[in-house]
Order: C-alpha cells, then structure tokens, then sequence
C-alpha cells in the first residue's frame, strides 16, 4: 500500500464463497450482470467476461421466481461467487440462497416486515451465505425520509445503524453494508460517517446512478478515490450506464491510482504537445488496448519526444522515447535499439512478452 494513504480499516472479515470482503483482505472489484436470468447461458457468459474482466464476485438479480431454476445453473457454473440482488420479495431471497448464492443484496426496508427480514436472515445463516444491508437515497423508509431536519447523510447512516443493529441482535455478523447516493459529496459524507459509527461492519463502496462511461467514471473516482484513500471501503463497484465490462476497468484503476491493488501494467504516456513528431495518440491507445488483458504488474512508458521522454522511459520497464518518425526503446533503463514509427506497437508489446 502506498505510504500517502491512511492505514485501511480493519473490520470484520466477511466470506462470500471463498472470497473474504474486509478483514484487511485486498479491496474487492464488483459488478453486475444486466443480461435476463431466466438466460441462464447469457448471464453465465456475461459473468465470464465480468470475471475476465477483474471481478472478484458478481451480482445478479432474481427478479421472479420463474428465474429461479436458471439462477441455480448460474451460481453452479459461474468461475466466480454469485451475489443475488432482491427487491420486495423475501421468498426470493430464500430462494436464492437455497440456489446456491454467496451473498444476498437486499435493502431491508423494501422487503415487507421485520419477520420477513428475518426469515432471509436465518435462511442466509443457514446456509452459510453473506448479506449486503444495501440502503439507498432513493428508497429510504418514509418515517426516516420525511424527516427534513436530518441532512441525506445523516438519514442514509440512521437507516443504516439500525439495520445493523437488527442483525448483529438476531447474532448475524455477515454482514457487508452500503449506503449510496448519487452525490459525490453525499456519498464521502455518509461512509465517513458510517467507518466512525460502525468501524466493524466492512463497507460496499459505490457512487448509483453515477452516470455513463465518462461522467461515471468521473463521479467514481473521485468519490471512491477519496474514500478508500482514507482507508474506507472493502469492496467497491462502479456503476455505469454502459456495458458492465466497462466498470471492473475503472474499478480497478482507482485501486491501481491509489496504490492499494495491482491487476495488470501502469501505462505512463505524455499529452503530447507542438514538440511531438510521431502520432502518438493511436499509438498510446492501442498500446493501452493490448495491455488490457495483460496482468504482469509492470511500467510501460509511451513518450512523445526527447524532453521527458528518455526519463520516463527508462524508469518503466520497458518504454519508448518518440523521435521524428522513430522511437528509441528501452528495457530497464537501458536503450534496446531504434525503431520505426510504424512498428513501435507491436516492438513495445514484443519487448513486455520477453520481460
Ligand atoms: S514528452 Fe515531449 S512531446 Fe510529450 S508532452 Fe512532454 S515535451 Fe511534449
């Protein structure tokens, strides 16, 4: 972990099917499949490229019971745990984790009554699956939500406590917790508050409703960037209004930004400016396409020219110094040979193989 950040949180480990969310486990990268369940081969195809992606565990939705038989083929076949995603029905959530689910998200005030609640909570104890107390601004209880001298945060957090405190009283301790807004500022304020008022209980990060690729992507970063520099956050999805395959990416270049955790190479590639004498944004991009599915823990340099260009270079592992139509390549600091403009790519990416 980088030496800038605040020590992690240590909260209680929570295991969903092998993989421990807190505890001071490596920060776990989720996402969500957005295929129909009932499309037991879609959804397990989906959930391959999730998990191809960098997911440590998925979620899936149980919308009805007719999608139950395929939710049971899903959790078997999948390479990674499966979280089911409940809303309303607390049959489905029994279902669910009868079918094989890791872990349940649900938000216990849409699920009926506390009985209800607490049928899900001793069918999950039962069969050794998690919970994930989901709360979300957009669906609090109305007793909390019409409260208007409480701020948003400080509704998301009452509702939160005592959720928790429901479970921890029934003896129910796998419990993962998340409250999210589609704020930036609402999101920092509520999970800040949440680490102080529940330091044990492992927290689910996320921005909802954070937008597409783009602002997304923005409204993630800075949100989850903030906290998890701050040593909150046991796991984390980004949501985006794009292919799920785009989330665990971003997902895991805010771990990477920050230190925290490493899946595959550092590309460190210059803006370009008037000093420039080969096209190097394509270059950069393909470069960055090719070491999408690369997981060697590596520094690959692409630079424009000879001002920053033989620094940066020689400090990755291996990196090229643009020139005018050509490109000197570097290995460890040390200059391998000249190449021209139209093979860098591909002698960059030969260059990583042989590292
Ligand atoms: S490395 Fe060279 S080309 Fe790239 S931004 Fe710096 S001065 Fe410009």
């Amino acid at each position: 972990m980088s030496e800038q950040l605040l020590p992690r949180d240590r909260t209680r480990p929570v295991s969903v099917g092998g993989v421990t969310i807190g505890g001071g486990a490596p920060v776990v990268v989720q996402s969500m499949t957005c295929t129909d369940t009932a499309d037991a081969e879609a959804t397990l195809k989906q959930v391959r490229q999730l998990a191809q992606a960098g997911c440590d565990i998925v979620r899936v939705t149980l919308p009805r019971a007719e999608a139950c038989d395929s939710f049971r083929t899903i959790c078997a076949q999948s390479p990674v745990p499966i979280v089911a995603d409940i809303h309303f029905d607390y049959r489905l959530a029994i279902a669910a984790v009868e079918a094989g689910a890791a872990k349940l998200r649900i938000n216990p005030g849409n699920i009926g009554s506390w009985e209800r609640v607490d049928a899900v909570i001793d069918a999950a104890g039962e069969a050794g699956a998690a919970i994930r107390i989901g709360v979300n601004a957009g669906s609090l209880e109305s007793d909390i939500a019409e409260r208007s001298e409480l701020t948003l945060p400080e509704k998301l957090v009452m509702s939160s406590l005592k959720f928790v405190e429901h479970f921890e009283a029934r003896g129910f301790t796998d419990i993962v917790l998340s409250a999210k807004a589609h704020s930036v500022p609402t999101t920092i304020e509520t999970y800040r508050a949440l680490s102080r008022e529940l330091p044990h209980v492992p927290l689910h990060l996320g921005v909802t409703e954070a937008g597409t690729l783009r602002q997304g992507t923005i409204k993630s970063s800075v949100g989850l960037g903030v906290l998890l520099a701050e040593g909150i956050g046991d796991t984390l999805r980004v949501s985006l209004t794009a292919d799920p395959t785009e989330e665990p990416p971003v997902a895991w270049g805010i771990l990477e930004c920050l230190g925290i955790r490493r899946r595959g190479p550092e590309l460190v590639s210059c803006p370009t400016c008037g000093r420039t004498q080969v096209d190097l944004i394509p270059i950069a991009q393909e470069v960055e396409r090719r070491l999408l599915s690369a997981t060697k823990p590596i520094t690959v340099a692409v630079m424009g020219c000879v001002v920053n260009g033989p620094g940066e270079a020689s400090d990755a592992d291996v990196g090229v110094a643009c020139g005018k139509g050509s490109a000197l390549l570097f290995r460890h600091g040390e200059v391998v040979r000249k190449i021209a403009e139209a093979d860098i790519v591909d002698e960059l990416m030969a260059e990583i193989d042989r590292l």
